[in-house]
């Protein structure tokens, strides 16, 4: 009772990041509040997930059931409620992710839980939930806090809270009995479609140069790329990039693209506006190149370098090159 619940989400027989890092944040809050962490792992022939998950959290409750094969948010529910009313978590953790987003509300409404989406920073204190959320596109950062309940849910967002858990775990595992009865069709599952990708993932890698309107065109991007690959890390780029086609939108950082935190970030020819820096200035060293030396994105830059980018990457590649 009053235990952190996180719900584990996993896609095409992997667990995802964001379940890893709600480990990471479920871990501290569990200790904040006293309290143990769980996992709560629904699905179909996941024993393998659960035995991993017991290394990262202090109990692990699965449910297996052919009909959990896939994500599917009103069976997720109909087990969820199942599972709360049992043990009477004080928060239920989950991604602020499609799945996140399809379930959290209306399981709010259901078990008639406060719920806070989206955050950026999480706490309990006194039995309390407070929060922190990003809002206006990440203009102002607002503090709330929930009013008194028995019971919270909480969605985080991806790439945010670190992955780390402090101590390596023994958790038991508990297998319940699944509250489903036979199929439910409101809604199917019917085929899983990959959106094609360029087998880069920018939210993966280390080592990130970014490219902004800054570069003037197209015509300025195999360089950058070589850079890029010479060091061994990925191209990224802002969103004016995306919308003028110049690169695919999997490369976008910012709050419309995708969360980075690799060690380096080299941002060329990004202005760093806010929508940009929000998703990126987690990463370890931040080096910027503009040639504007009133640019924003000095504001969060560990080294930067004021001038062209046409006199510093032909340089870059020379000195990078193996
Ligand atoms: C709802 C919403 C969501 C958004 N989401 C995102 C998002 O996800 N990601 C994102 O990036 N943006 C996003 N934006 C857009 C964001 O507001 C900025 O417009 C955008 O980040 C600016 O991109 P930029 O820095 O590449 O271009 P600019 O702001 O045009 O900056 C270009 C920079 O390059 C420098 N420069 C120019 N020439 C050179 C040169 N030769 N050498 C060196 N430096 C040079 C300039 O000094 C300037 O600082 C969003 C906006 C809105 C309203």
């Amino acid at each position: 009772m009053g235990e952190v619940f996180v719900l584990v989400e996993h896609r095409q027989g992997k667990i995802r990041d964001v379940t890893q890092e709600m480990l990471g944040a479920g871990e501290k809050l569990a200790a904040q509040q006293g309290t143990v962490l769980t996992a709560v792992l629904l699905g179909k022939g996941v024993k393998n997930f659960a035995d991993e998950l017991a290394t990262r959290a202090a109990k692990v409750l699965v449910v297996e059931d052919e009909n959990l094969e896939h994500f599917n948010s009103i069976l997720y529910q109909k087990v969820l409620t199942s599972l709360i009313s049992k043990h009477q978590p004080l928060l239920t953790l989950m991604g602020h992710t499609a799945f996140g987003m399809d379930l959290a509300a209306s399981l709010s409404v259901e078990m008639g839980f406060p719920m806070v989406t989206d955050c950026i920073g999480l706490s309990l204190e006194n039995g309390r939930v407070k929060a922190t959320r990003s809002i206006y596109g990440g203009k102002v950062n607002a503090n709330v806090s929930l009013k008194n309940s028995q019971g919270y849910i909480a969605t985080i967002r991806p790439g945010v809270f670190s992955p780390k858990v402090l101590t390596e775990k023994k958790g038991g595992i508990t297998i319940e009995p699944s509250p489903l009865k036979g199929m439910i069709d409101l809604k199917k599952f019917l085929e899983y479609i990959e959106a094609p990708t360029t087998g880069e993932d920018i939210t993966q890698a280390e080592i990130i140069v970014a490219v902004g309107q800054g570069i003037g065109g197209p015509e300025n991007i195999p360089m950058v790329q070589e850079v890029a690959k010479n060091l061994g890390g990925v191209l990224a780029c802002s969103r004016p990039v995306v919308d003028r086609n110049w690169l695919p939108k999997e490369r976008q950082v910012g709050i419309s693209g995708k969360t980075v935190k690799p060690k380096v970030y080299i941002a060329v020819g990004i202005s760093g506006a806010f929508q940009h820096v929000t998703a990126m200035q987690g990463s370890e060293t931040i080096i910027a190149i503009n040639k504007d030396p009133r640019a924003p994105i000095f504001g969060v830059a560990d080294y930067g370098i004021v001038d062209d980018f046409q006199n510093v990457l032909p340089v870059l590649r020379e000195k990078t090159k193996k």
